[in-house]
């Protein structure tokens, strides 16, 4: 079930603000409030999807696939494509995912050192 009234949901609405990287009709990257490192950036679908397989589940092939491609947009725009990157999506419990709505991290501009 999703939560209107989550963090990201009421960032969408502009009753709460952030640092845009990029936005559009459809998606919304924006600086992390408590950034892990040098480039660390949120994107997130302006549609209702709680974590990642709900975004997978609700969507169609083409807009998961310009999601991601706006995605990497974002990257070379953040110019982190050379030296490199790490996008996560946490999902879930035990993915460790805070704000249910579906997102994923940049993270760049330095080694990342989060290792799986
Ligand atoms: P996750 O653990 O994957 O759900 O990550 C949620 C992320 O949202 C964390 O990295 C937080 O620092 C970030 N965050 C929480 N509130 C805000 C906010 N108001 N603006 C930007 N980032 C936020």
């Amino acid at each position: 079930m999703y939560d209107e009234n989550n963090i990201f949901a009421k960032i969408i609405r502009g009753e709460i603000p952030c640092e845009k990287v990029y936005e559009d009709d459809e998606v919304l990257f924006f600086k992390d409030i408590n950034p892990i490192a040098k480039v660390h950036v949120l994107g997130i679908p302006k549609s209702q999807c709680v974590d990642f397989s709900d975004f997978i589940y609700k969507n169609t092939p083409t807009t998961i696939s310009e999601f991601f491609n706006k995605t990497h947009l974002v990257i070379e725009k953040l110019g982190i494509a050379k030296d490199g990157y790490k996008v996560i999506s946490n999902s879930g419990t035990n993915g460790g995912q805070e704000v249910p709505h579906f997102h994923i991290h940049i993270l760049g501009g330095q080694k990342v050192n989060l290792s799986i």
